[in-house]
Protein backbone atom coordinates (compact mmCIF):
# COMPACT_ATOMS: atom_id res chain seq x y z
CA UNK A 1 0.00 0.00 0.00
CA UNK A 2 1.41 3.39 -0.77
CA UNK A 3 1.74 6.05 2.03
CA UNK A 4 -1.13 7.88 2.62
CA UNK A 5 -0.24 11.36 1.79
CA UNK A 6 -0.93 14.27 5.02
CA UNK A 7 -2.07 17.40 4.72
CA UNK A 8 0.24 20.13 5.30
CA UNK A 9 -0.51 22.07 8.48
CA UNK A 10 -2.42 24.96 7.74
CA UNK A 11 -3.14 24.47 4.02
CA UNK A 12 -6.75 24.02 5.18
CA UNK A 13 -7.00 21.35 2.70
CA UNK A 14 -8.35 17.94 4.52
CA UNK A 15 -8.23 14.32 3.05
CA UNK A 16 -11.85 13.41 2.66
CA UNK A 17 -13.05 10.30 4.86
CA UNK A 18 -13.66 7.83 2.80
CA UNK A 19 -14.03 4.07 3.82
CA UNK A 20 -11.12 2.33 2.29
CA UNK A 21 -12.13 -0.76 -0.12
CA UNK A 22 -9.21 -3.64 0.63
CA UNK A 23 -8.89 -6.94 -0.56
CA UNK A 24 -7.34 -8.15 2.59
CA UNK A 25 -9.03 -9.52 5.88
CA UNK A 26 -10.85 -6.34 7.22
CA UNK A 27 -14.96 -7.01 7.49
CA UNK A 28 -16.74 -4.45 4.57
CA UNK A 29 -17.87 -1.32 6.00
CA UNK A 30 -15.27 -1.15 8.62
CA UNK A 31 -13.96 2.29 9.43
CA UNK A 32 -10.64 3.27 8.66
CA UNK A 33 -8.87 5.98 10.73
CA UNK A 34 -7.44 8.82 8.35
CA UNK A 35 -4.49 10.82 10.84
CA UNK A 36 -5.18 14.99 9.47
CA UNK A 37 -2.78 17.22 10.85
CA UNK A 38 -6.07 19.43 10.98
CA UNK A 39 -4.93 23.43 10.90
CA UNK A 40 -4.74 24.78 14.51
CA UNK A 41 -7.08 27.51 12.78
CA UNK A 42 -10.34 28.16 11.17
CA UNK A 43 -11.48 29.60 7.91
CA UNK A 44 -9.85 32.46 5.65
CA UNK A 45 -6.88 32.57 9.28
CA UNK A 46 -5.34 29.60 8.03
CA UNK A 47 -1.66 29.93 6.94
CA UNK A 48 0.54 27.59 4.99
CA UNK A 49 3.63 29.26 6.74
CA UNK A 50 6.13 27.31 8.61
CA UNK A 51 5.05 28.94 12.20
CA UNK A 52 2.04 28.80 12.26
CA UNK A 53 0.26 29.61 15.85
CA UNK A 54 -3.09 30.51 17.33
CA UNK A 55 -3.59 34.52 18.59
CA UNK A 56 -4.14 33.01 21.74
CA UNK A 57 -0.64 31.59 21.70
CA UNK A 58 1.30 34.59 20.04
CA UNK A 59 -0.37 36.70 23.14
CA UNK A 60 1.04 34.17 25.37
CA UNK A 61 4.34 33.96 23.81
CA UNK A 62 4.94 37.81 23.57
CA UNK A 63 5.09 40.80 25.50
CA UNK A 64 2.19 43.21 24.65
CA UNK A 65 3.90 45.55 22.34
CA UNK A 66 5.68 42.88 20.80
CA UNK A 67 2.39 41.29 20.21
CA UNK A 68 0.91 44.87 18.88
CA UNK A 69 3.52 44.75 16.65
CA UNK A 70 4.05 41.55 15.11
CA UNK A 71 0.19 40.32 15.13
CA UNK A 72 -2.12 43.24 15.03
CA UNK A 73 0.63 45.44 12.08
CA UNK A 74 0.91 48.41 14.88
CA UNK A 75 3.60 50.64 15.09
CA UNK A 76 5.85 52.08 17.86
CA UNK A 77 6.40 55.45 18.36
CA UNK A 78 9.67 56.77 16.92
CA UNK A 79 12.66 57.31 19.37
CA UNK A 80 11.00 54.73 21.89
CA UNK A 81 12.60 51.59 20.83
CA UNK A 82 14.69 49.33 21.75
CA UNK A 83 17.39 49.17 18.74
CA UNK A 84 16.58 52.36 16.95
CA UNK A 85 20.07 54.39 18.03
CA UNK A 86 21.66 50.50 18.58
CA UNK A 87 25.13 49.98 16.87
CA UNK A 88 26.26 46.64 18.33
CA UNK A 89 27.77 44.13 16.38
CA UNK A 90 24.85 41.01 15.55
CA UNK A 91 22.07 39.67 14.13
CA UNK A 92 18.61 41.10 14.58
CA UNK A 93 15.93 37.92 14.75
CA UNK A 94 12.08 38.05 14.46
CA UNK A 95 11.21 37.85 18.46
CA UNK A 96 7.91 36.20 17.34
CA UNK A 97 10.24 33.13 16.29
CA UNK A 98 13.65 33.90 16.11
CA UNK A 99 14.34 33.79 12.14
CA UNK A 100 17.50 35.64 11.40
CA UNK A 101 16.19 38.93 9.61
CA UNK A 102 18.70 41.71 9.65
CA UNK A 103 22.37 41.98 10.15
CA UNK A 104 23.90 44.84 12.39
CA UNK A 105 26.04 45.32 9.14
CA UNK A 106 23.43 46.58 7.19
CA UNK A 107 21.99 48.84 9.74
CA UNK A 108 22.01 52.31 9.61
CA UNK A 109 21.08 55.75 11.07
CA UNK A 110 18.03 56.99 9.29
CA UNK A 111 17.37 59.73 11.80
CA UNK A 112 13.60 58.32 11.71
CA UNK A 113 13.90 56.75 15.39
CA UNK A 114 13.50 53.14 13.98
CA UNK A 115 15.81 50.51 13.61
CA UNK A 116 16.63 50.65 9.40
CA UNK A 117 18.61 48.26 7.49
CA UNK A 118 19.41 48.17 3.58
CA UNK A 119 18.97 44.45 3.02
CA UNK A 120 17.71 41.29 5.08
CA UNK A 121 20.19 38.75 5.49
CA UNK A 122 18.57 36.53 3.17
CA UNK A 123 16.05 37.62 1.12
CA UNK A 124 13.86 34.93 1.48
CA UNK A 125 13.56 35.17 4.93
CA UNK A 126 11.31 38.09 4.55
CA UNK A 127 8.05 38.83 2.75
CA UNK A 128 7.02 41.82 1.21
CA UNK A 129 3.42 43.25 0.93
CA UNK A 130 1.16 45.96 -0.33
CA UNK A 131 -0.54 47.82 2.15
CA UNK A 132 -2.60 50.44 1.61
CA UNK A 133 -3.93 50.92 5.17
CA UNK A 134 -4.00 55.03 6.51
CA UNK A 135 -3.97 56.70 3.39
CA UNK A 136 -0.90 55.40 1.84
CA UNK A 137 0.34 52.61 -0.45
CA UNK A 138 3.66 51.40 1.15
CA UNK A 139 4.78 47.77 1.40
CA UNK A 140 4.86 45.93 3.75
CA UNK A 141 7.56 44.13 5.38
CA UNK A 142 6.28 40.49 7.48
CA UNK A 143 8.68 37.80 8.72
CA UNK A 144 8.22 35.13 5.99
CA UNK A 145 8.05 32.14 8.94
CA UNK A 146 5.65 33.52 10.54
CA UNK A 147 4.13 36.16 8.89
CA UNK A 148 4.86 38.68 11.87
CA UNK A 149 4.79 42.40 10.61
CA UNK A 150 7.61 44.02 11.11
CA UNK A 151 7.80 47.36 9.45
CA UNK A 152 7.98 48.62 5.95
CA UNK A 153 10.50 49.03 3.19
CA UNK A 154 11.01 52.39 1.44
CA UNK A 155 12.64 53.26 -1.63
CA UNK A 156 14.45 56.26 0.12
CA UNK A 157 17.45 54.49 1.78
CA UNK A 158 21.36 54.61 1.16
CA UNK A 159 23.75 52.44 -1.57
CA UNK A 160 24.17 49.51 -1.96
CA UNK A 161 20.43 48.80 -2.17
CA UNK A 162 18.61 52.28 -2.08
CA UNK A 163 16.26 50.48 0.14
CA UNK A 164 15.30 51.46 3.86
CA UNK A 165 14.08 48.59 5.86
CA UNK A 166 12.09 50.57 8.76
CA UNK A 167 11.25 47.99 11.26
CA UNK A 168 9.73 48.14 14.76
CA UNK A 169 12.19 47.57 17.31
CA UNK A 170 9.44 45.25 19.35
CA UNK A 171 9.54 42.85 16.24
CA UNK A 172 13.08 42.28 17.00
CA UNK A 173 15.42 40.15 19.28
CA UNK A 174 18.97 40.97 19.30
CA UNK A 175 21.97 38.64 18.91
CA UNK A 176 25.01 39.58 19.95
CA UNK A 177 27.76 39.04 17.65
CA UNK A 178 30.21 37.55 20.84
CA UNK A 179 30.79 34.41 19.89
CA UNK A 180 33.07 35.24 16.85
CA UNK A 181 34.47 37.99 17.82
CA UNK A 182 37.05 36.41 20.59
CA UNK A 183 40.33 36.81 20.01
CA UNK A 184 40.68 34.58 17.03
ZN1 LIG B 1 8.89 35.22 12.61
Amino acid sequence: MRPRRLVRPGTGRILPRQPVHRAGNEPAGSRVRIDVERPRRKGSQVSDRPVNRTDAEWREQLDPNSYEVLRKKGTERPFTGEFWDTEEAGEYRCKGCGTPLFSSETKFDAGCGWPSFTAPVEPANVEEAKDTSHFMIRTEVLCNACGGHLGHVFPDGPAPTGLRYCINSASLAFEPAEATADES
